[in-house]
């Protein structure tokens, strides 16, 4: 990395200088920057520290984002598998994001946007489309300065709005990963130009257990500050993932061994619930000493009362359900994070625990559907592309509404359900999705106009926020409280066919929120039926901690009810 420095032109320093008002003027950066890595291994949950740590300055009255950098070349996930990335989450403009952005969503209660995630394809095609345009007439244009001066842009896009006091950029993968040098550089520049202070380092690593000889084991983490260190960036703070209690012995041997103070070796013991972390690291000291390594005053403690408050619901129900999650990338947690985030704020608020049975569709039979459906109080069916295990969502659909089990289906589970409906009550023999079926007889799902002509499939979906007018005296309705307008997130392509509006609504499925411009469906229910709700929208992006998504609450509520009646009758 260093050896590319001497192609860092002198001109190219002084334009630098001259642009940046720390090194100018000698003034304090009116943002703060948090650079969060990883070491050791993936998956140690960088994402959960970064929305914590957030969530202490938020509650001291700290103004603060977190932004995510990630190092594949995809420009965005929206083309990633779920079973490669875990789920896509959307934002409200309409960006195909990583999922720790719901983290940051569902934690802070603070809306997110294509600035708050980075990949390095879209780093790549920025300078690539800047270097067309003739931007760098004459020069190389390589990884150092160009590339390192775009990532250091686009960390800054979020500070120079003037929302922010703090900004917390996630540095995706781990340090050592060909992919993240650019990445590291860019931060270890940044630091250097902001100064200390100003913008620090928080590194996350694994202390390993070893159960043979009965001990925690710095080494690891010894070396990852090593590396980092390569790379020129000193570690700030230490955060250390565990199994077991780090001694006093194990910290001053962190601390002396990876150059940190030991109040900054900040132990992050496994939790129950991700919910739990945001405590454990103020109980740790890891806001306080952020705030001392940024020249901040410290002296309001994060109030944490609504937090608090949830997480005693959530840790102390009063009933208990079991829903089934019918979808086919059940084999990984990660690919319906925010559906199952979005059910345990709505069991915290109705102070209900939900299990959730995972379901792939692709086992549900005709011979199988009864059992898999035993035992559950709520079903629903989830988001997916592609025809693989639908026929097993139009099963449980037909389930759920025969048997007048609440039902909530979501994007393509409103799709099926508009299918199930056409199949099974109008007699529309063969009717589906020209996503699945392009020849169907009755395609009761299909493109919308707009959508035809486009062949690129990156970020050409219907996306973001769209607006729903909810029709007056419908369920829809009432479970947004009776409002008459809301706005939702989308992703997807097809859409209900309103050539069959009039024939569904006769034969008793409604459309109960549409989108007044298009006039596209948003929700179909079914009147006849005690909660049965179908979305082309995706209501999960938008539940948070401090305000769970009305759709889900509404459902949780109709699933307790739903098994109470269940055990009404049976006493009956
Ligand atoms: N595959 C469907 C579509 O593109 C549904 C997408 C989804 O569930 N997000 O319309």
């Amino acid at each position: 990395m260093f050896g590319n420095f001497r192609h860092i032109t002198r001109d190219f320093l002084q334009h630098f200088v001259s642009l940046n008002p720390v090194t100018k003027k000698g003034q304090m950066a009116a943002t703060k920057y948090i650079f969060v890595t990883g070491g050791v291994t993936s998956s140690l949950g960088k994402g959960i520290i970064a929305a914590s740590l957030a969530k202490l300055l938020q509650a001291r009255g700290y103004r603060t984002t977190i932004q995510k950098l990630d190092p594949y070349i995809n420009v965005d996930p929206g083309t990633l598998n779920p079973y490669e990335h875990g789920e896509c989450y959307v934002t409200d403009d309409g960006a195909e994001t990583d999922l720790d952005l719901g983290h940051y969503e569902r934690f802070l209660n603070v809306r997110t946007s294509q600035a708050n995630n980075v990949t390095t394809g879209r780093i790549y095609q920025s300078v690539i489309e800047k270097e067309r345009r003739g931007e760098f007439l004459g020069k190389t244009v390589q990884v150092v300065p160009h590339i390192t001066n775009e990532i250091k842009e686009r960390i800054q896009i979020l500070g120079n709005s003037g929302e922010y006091d703090i900004v917390i950029t996630e540095i995706g993968g781990t340090v050592g990963d060909i992919e993240s040098l650019p990445y590291i550089e860019a931060v270890r520049q940044l630091l250097w130009e902001l100064g200390d202070s100003n913008a620090i380092v928080v590194h996350l690593t694994l202390i390993p257990y070893l159960s043979a000889a009965g001990e925690l084991k710095t080494k690891p983490t010894q070396h990852s500050v090593k590396t980092l260190m390569e790379s020129g960036i000193k570690a700030d703070i230490l955060v250390c993932r565990t199994e077991h209690e780090l001694t006093g012995d194990i910290r001053q041997k962190l601390a002396l061994f990876c150059n940190v103070k030991p109040e900054a070796v900040i132990q992050s013991i496994d939790a129950s619930t991700i919910y739990d972390v945001p405590i454990m690291m103020q109980e740790e000291g890891l806001d306080t000493v952020t705030l001392k390594k940024l020249a901040l005053p410290d002296d309001t403690p994060p109030d944490l009362t609504q937090w608090n408050e949830f997480l005693e619901r959530h840790k102390n129900p009063q009933h208990e359900v079991t829903i089934g999650l019918v979808g086919k990338y059940v084999e990984l947690q990660d690919s319906y994070k925010s559906i199952l985030e979005a059910v345990t704020h709505a069991g915290a608020l109705n102070e209900v625990k939900v299990n959730v049975r995972s379901i792939h569709s692709e086992h549900i039979t005709d011979a199988s559907l009864e059992q898999k459906m035993k035992g559950l109080q709520g079903i629903i069916v989830a988001p997916g592309f592609g025809e693989r295990g639908i026929e097993g969502k139009i099963r449980a659909v037909r389930f759920a509404r025969e048997q007048g089990v609440p039902f909530l289906g979501i994007c393509l589970g409103m799709q099926m359900a508009v299918i199930e409906f056409g199949r099974n009550v109008l007699g529309l023999e063969g009717a589906n999705s020209t996503e699945m079926d392009e020849n169907t007889p009755y395609p009761v799902i299909s493109l919308m106009e707009e959508q035809k002509s486009i062949t690129n499939k990156g970020g050409t979906m219907r996306l973001g926020a769209w607006d729903c007018e909810l029709q007056a005296g419908t369920l829809a309705q009432q479970v947004y409280h009776g409002q008459t307008a809301i706005s939702e997130r989308h992703r997807h392509r097809y859409e209900f066919n309103n050539d069959y509006k009039a024939e569904y609504e006769s034969g008793g499925l409604i459309a109960s929120g549409i989108n007044k411009e298009t006039g596209l469906v948003e929700i179909v229910e079914l009147p006849s039926h005690p909660w049965f709700i179908g979305v082309q929208y995706h209501p999960e992006y938008k539940s948070t901690v401090a305000n769970p998504h009305p759709l889900f609450a509404g459902f949780v509520k109709a699933v307790l009810q739903h098994k109470k009646e269940q055990s009404n009758a049976r006493v009956a």
